[in-house]
């Protein structure tokens, strides 16, 4: 009695649904915070008199506050589901207040160098800040070793 069924092809992807879930719910979080202040920005442009209502504000927040409640149900379910979130999306929410980090509205980039004097120049870090919380990611900027050929040359340790 073989009931056992062979796995369907279109399974190969396992927890498929939980990846369109977190697609979407990133998804639909840019489209709110995004289509929120670009509505604020075209409103501000057509009424050069500065009457920005109170409404629209309430809008634009309203838009931000639900793509951030989104935001938080994208960790919860990546949490739950032990899915990794892909690093592209990941490096665009905010870890601490979990707002979407757009650059120029809810976050500022800056380059950074915390060796003594900028000297090392392979010390760069790449520093987004958080315009809400104040909290600071970092990456490291590595150069690549064709600009500059004599970092290359030496040895890493070099105390
Ligand atoms: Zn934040």
């Amino acid at each position: 009695m073989g009931k056992s069924k062979p796995p369907k092809k279109d399974s190969q992807v396992p927890q498929k649904h939980l990846h369109s879930r977190l697609s979407y719910l990133h998804q639909a979080a840019t489209y709110l915070a995004t289509v929120g202040s670009h509505n604020g920005q075209q409103k501000a442009t057509k009424s050069a008199e500065c009457t920005w209502s109170v409404a629209d504000r309430d809008l634009t927040n309203q838009g931000s506050v639900e793509a951030t409640r989104l935001l938080m149900h994208l960790r919860g379910v990546s949490r739950k589901s032990q899915i990794r979130i892909a690093p592209r999306v990941k490096h665009s929410i905010c870890k601490c207040c979990d707002v979407l980090l757009i650059p120029g509205e809810t976050m500022t980039e800056k380059l950074a160098n915390p060796s003594k004097g900028g000297r090392k120049s392979w010390a760069d870090v790449y520093e987004i800040h958080c315009d809400k919380c104040g909290t600071i990611k970092r990456f490291p900027c590595r150069r690549k070793s064709n600009q500059t050929g004599r970092e290359e040359a030496k040895p890493v340790a070099e105390a």
